[in-house]
């Protein structure tokens, strides 16, 4: 999981910028607001739902979020990847527009069912991020948490606050008092990396307790994806045990001075390949910025020399600049 650049305003697309489709009181407002008002009207309606449970067989359908330009404005965003394990997921699967605060229901760390949920933020361009179907599905792994919880894999309607006395429930209060509360990461709010370490194996594990609980949360533990992050950092080993090499080669044939030509190809060749590996758009980006850093202070020669050559290691680490 990395941090992801999305703008809080609402982007420029027609569903959130646009006034084509008829509001509640029949003048034309955007589909984000009229969203808004409808779920409003809906959700908190006594008829409807009361003490927590719902009394109506009525569904309610919001159109902003799952809207075709609202899906390729996120795809966008995170470079069709999944915000919490940044696995590609646009060539296998449609991709689920995960909403980080649950829309419908929420279920508490304390095994207890809030019903409706944040119903006023189905629509809410802030909520909404990019997600694969593991990390955002529940399924039937059961997972232990140190303090005693038990929840399935899969965040679902997982929300965890630390004090849930602070939970807001009504679209009349602020969200934001909630915020300093929220035990899960949100990777376009808070950087990952505070929180997580990804092991050369594959694993991950946690800094503090919200990276245990999204660790838990978002499955990213999950064997499977272990066993992919796992080769991609097998991958890495062998381009910067390559790139070692290549840097002794080179001071050798400087020492010598023996032409340097082929060597300085084969040079270009691999920090071509890490280039790939590092672009904003490629795959366990925070794997490869976090075994990067750690084979820099490994291997302080070799980087002197490429910082020297005018291509320092640390410019791989933040991928837009590069
Ligand atoms: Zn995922």
């Amino acid at each position: 999981m990395i941090l992801i650049t999305k703008n809080t305003k609402n982007p420029n697309i027609s569903v959130y910028k646009k006034k084509r489709w008829k509001g509640l009181d029949g003048n034309k407002t955007t589909l984000a607001i009229r969203d808004f008002n409808k779920s409003i009207l809906h959700y908190t309606n006594p008829a409807n739902f009361k003490d927590n449970k719902k009394l109506t067989r009525k569904g309610f359908t919001y159109e902003a979020y799952s809207h075709k330009d609202t899906k390729k404005a996120l795809k966008k965003i995170f470079k069709s990847k999944c915000a919490y394990c940044e696995s590609f997921i646009m060539h296998i699967e449609p991709g689920d527009i995960e909403h980080f605060r649950p829309k419908a229901e929420v279920h508490t760390k304390n095994g207890e069912v809030l019903i409706p949920g944040y119903y006023w933020l189905g629509a809410d361009w802030k909520n909404l991020l990019l997600s694969c179907i593991k990390c955002n599905r529940s399924n039937n792994e059961a997972i232990n948490f140190s303090d005693g919880e038990i929840q399935n894999m899969g965040k679902a309607n997982h929300f965890p606050l630390s004090d849930e006395s602070k939970r807001v429930r009504l679209h009349t209060e602020d969200i934001s008092i909630e915020d300093e509360f929220v035990q899960i990461i949100n990777p376009c709010r808070e950087d990952p990396e505070a929180h997580l370490i990804f092991e050369d194996n594959g694993q991950v594990t946690a800094k503090d307790e919200k990276g245990e609980k999204s660790i838990a949360v978002y499955g990213l533990f999950r064997a499977d994806l272990v066993l992919k992050r796992s080769q991609v950092s097998r991958d890495l080993s062998s381009s910067l045990t390559d790139l070692v090499l290549i840097i002794q080669q080179l001071d050798q044939l400087e020492a010598a001075n023996i032409s340097t030509d082929i060597i300085l190809k084969l040079l270009r060749v691999n920090l071509e390949n890490l280039k790939f590996a590092f672009q904003i758009d490629a795959e366990y980006l925070a794997l490869k910025r976090q075994k990067l850093k750690r084979f820099i202070k490994q291997n302080p020669i070799s980087n002197q020399k490429l910082t020297e050559m005018g291509i320092p290691l640390l410019n791989f680490l933040n991928s837009n600049t590069i």
